[in-house]
Formats: structure tokens, C-alpha cells, sequence
């Protein structure tokens, strides 16, 4: 007999419930980790059923899918931008989005402040730091981060809520874990620099393939795509 196919309210079920058994065996509060649930290449009507069943933040990698997908969604939903971003795409995510998780260079985060500030509104962003050092990879270096947080730290319409980072890919979660360490404790060193408008709170690490590895090593966002939503 075949098996029913898994919804996609079953798959975040299963998530959450991962999610809290691996705060929980770190000594974590389960809600200190929130859930970021990647939608992108799938349709509005799938980040609705996810919204229906419950979930709110969703992330996304592409401008242009962003709005179109935010138009066709009536659900209470909240957007968090998690991809290469381009500076003369900005303008379309300002008032969009909650969050931008991939600040990687001042003048992008120039731009973001310049047109939050037209909006007379603050944007919550992180710091996208390549721990990897991989060519390929976006963000800054570990070395580099300080005075990036410092500059961008200037700026008035945007606030730095903590660090985001991607690991190489591993089929063994466990490979990844040293790079989550290394993020969490270069979060401590800038938080212990006391800069003012900058919090460390937040650190986004984790994909469907690792994300419990990065709960144990300290993720408050983890981003989650294809366990919830099926392959790309
Ligand atoms: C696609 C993507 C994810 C989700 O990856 P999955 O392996 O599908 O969970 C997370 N973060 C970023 C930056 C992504 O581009």
C-alpha cells in the first residue's frame, strides 16, 4: 500500500518538533530558535498552506520571486530577505521585508539606510560572514567583520541584530559544526566591543540538512527550505 504523501503542515510539524528536541538537549529554551521556512522557487499558494499551518517568518533568496510572491499572499506573514542582494534592488524589499540576514559590504548596507530612512522606518539586518573562506561563498571575512559592524553601526535607519552564515556542504552534519562554533564565538568578540547600535541577539545558521547541529552550537534563526516545502 502506498503511503500518503507528507504535507507540507506535516513537514513543519516534524520541524518544530525537531527544532525543540534540539534546543531542549542542549539546554536551550525551545522558543529561543525560531524557524525561517525558504520558499523560494515555490509558489504563493505554498507559502499559504505553511502560513495556514501555523508558521509566519518566511525567507527568500530572489527579488523579483519576493514581490511577485508577496502580492498573491493574504496570510499575516512576515518576509525575511536571505540572498545575494544587489544594491539597485533595495528599493523593492524596503518595507517588504523584516529582516535582511545577507549585509555583507557598507555600500549595500548605505543603500538599505537610505531607503528605510524614506520610509522613516528602521531595518532589522545581520552580518553575512563566510567562515569557510570558500571563493564561491557570499559575506565577510571573520577578520574583516569587526569594522564592518563598526561602520555599518553608523548608519541610522538600520539596526545590526546579530550574524548570519552558510557552511560549506557537507553530506555529514556534523563537518559543519566547527563553522557554527566559529560564528557564535566571533558574536561574543563583537558583542564584547560594547558598539552602540549593535546587538549580537540574533545568529542565523542551519538548513535543513544541519540545522539541528547549529541549535546545539547556539542558531536563534534557522532556515529551512526543502524539509518543508520538498525539493527544488
Ligand atoms: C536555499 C537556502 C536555504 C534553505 O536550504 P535547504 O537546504 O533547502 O533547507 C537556507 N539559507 C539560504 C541562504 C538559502 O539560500
Amino acid at each position: 500500500m502506498d503511503k500518503k504523501p507528507m504535507s507540507i503542515a506535516d513537514n513543519l510539524k516534524d520541524i518544530r518538533t525537531r527544532i525543540r528536541n534540539a534546543a531542549l538537549a542542549s539546554g536551550r529554551a525551545p522558543d529561543s530558535v525560531k524557524l525561517v521556512a525558504v520558499s523560494k522557487t515555490k509558489p504563493a499558494e505554498a507559502v499559504a498552506e505553511a502560513a495556514q499551518a501555523g508558521q509566519r517568518i518566511f525567507g527568500e533568496n530572489y527579488v523579483q520571486e519576493l514581490t511577485d510572491k508577496a502580492a498573491l499572499v493574504s496570510e499575516p506573514v512576515e518576509w525575511h530577505f536571505i540572498g545575494t542582494l544587489q544594491s539597485n534592488k533595495v528599493k523593492y524589499t524596503a518595507g517588504l521585508v523584516t529582516m535582511i540576514h545577507s549585509v555583507d559590504r557598507f555600500s549595500l548596507a548605505r543603500e538599505i539606510d537610505r531607503q528605510w530612512g524614506r520610509l522613516g522606518s528602521i531595518c532589522s539586518v545581520l552580518i553575512q560572514v563566510n567562515v569557510s573562506g570558500e571563493q564561491t561563498k557570499a559575506g565577510t571575512t571573520v577578520t574583516e567583520a569587526v569594522q564592518l559592524v563598526r561602520d555599518i553601526a553608523q548608519l541610522p535607519n538600520l539596526r545590526i541584530r546579530g550574524l548570519m552564515t552558510m557552511p560549506p556542504f557537507f553530506d555529514e552534519p556534523e563537518r559543519a559544526r566547527p563553522y557554527f562554533r566559529e560564528l557564535r564565538e566571533l558574536a561574543g568578540a563583537i558583542a564584547m566591543e560594547k558598539i552602540a547600535n549593535v546587538e549580537m541577539k540574533e545568529l542565523s545558521m542551519g538548513m535543513s540538512g544541519d540545522f539541528e547541529v547549529a541549535i546545539e552550537e547556539g542558531a536563534t534563526l534557522v532556515r529551512v527550505g526543502s524539509s518543508i516545502f520538498g525539493y527544488r
